[in-house]
C-alpha cells in the first residue's frame, strides 16, 4: 500500500498497439529491476513504477491492455485519465506498423479526452535487425504526422527501454 507522501507526482501511461508486439514484454523489461506491485483487474493489467526524473519522485502506472487489443478495440474506460500513451509496433511487421496509424490513432483521438496527453511511438524489436520490415526513417516520420516522441527499442535487451519511459515523464512534467 502507497502512502501519497512517498511520491510527488502520479501518472497513467497506457501500452496500445497489435498483439504480439511486445506490448507487457517492454513493461516487464521496465519494470523487471525492482519490486513492484503487481494488480491483477478484470480485462486490464498495470503495473506500478517509482522512479525519480528530473528531481522527482514518480509513481507511474502502466496499462497494459491484457490481449483485448486482439480485438482492435480497446474500451473509451481504458484511455480515461491518461497522461501518457505509448504506441507499439513490432519493426519486423509492417503491418503492425500500419495498423497504427491507420487504427490505433484513430482510436486514440477518439477516446483520449486529454487533449495535452504526451505520446510515444515505439519501434519494438530491434535486436531483430535482420528481419526489419520498417526502417527507422518511417518510424520518424510518423512519429512526426502523429505528434509523438520517437524510439526504436528492445524488450529483449532492454536497448532504449528505460529512456522511453523516462523521456515519456518528462515530457509530461513539462505540461503546464
Ligand atoms: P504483446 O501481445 O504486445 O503484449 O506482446 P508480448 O510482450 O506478449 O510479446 C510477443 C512476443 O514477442 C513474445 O514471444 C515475446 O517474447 C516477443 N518479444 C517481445 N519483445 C521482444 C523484443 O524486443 N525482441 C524480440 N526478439 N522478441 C520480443
Amino acid at each position: 500500500h502507497q502512502i501519497s507522501s512517498s511520491y510527488d507526482l502520479s501518472f497513467k501511461i497506457l501500452l496500445i498497439g497489435d498483439s504480439a508486439v511486445g506490448k507487457s514484454s517492454l513493461l516487464l523489461s521496465f519494470i523487471s529491476n525492482s519490486a513492484e506491485e503487481l494488480a491483477p483487474t478484470i480485462g486490464v493489467d498495470f503495473k506500478i513504477k517509482h522512479l525519480t526524473v528530473g528531481g522527482k519522485r514518480l509513481k507511474l502506472t502502466i496499462w497494459d491492455t491484457a490481449g483485448q487489443e486482439r480485438f482492435r478495440t480497446l474500451t473509451s474506460s481504458y484511455y480515461r485519465g491518461a497522461q501518457g500513451i505509448i504506441l507499439v509496433y513490432d519493426v519486423t511487421r509492417r503491418e503492425s506498423f500500419t495498423n497504427l496509424s491507420e487504427v490505433w490513432s484513430k482510436e486514440v483521438e477518439l477516446y483520449s479526452t486529454n487533449q495535452d496527453c504526451v505520446k510515444v511511438l515505439v519501434g519494438n524489436k530491434v535486436d531483430k535487425d535482420s528481419e526489419r520490415a520498417v526502417s527507422r526513417e518511417e518510424g520518424s516520420a510518423l512519429a512526426k504526422e502523429l505528434g509523438c516522441l520517437f524510439f526504436e527499442c528492445s524488450a529483449k535487451t532492454k536497448e532504449n527501454v528505460e529512456s522511453c519511459f523516462e523521456e515519456l515523464a518528462l515530457k509530461i512534467m513539462e505540461v503546464p
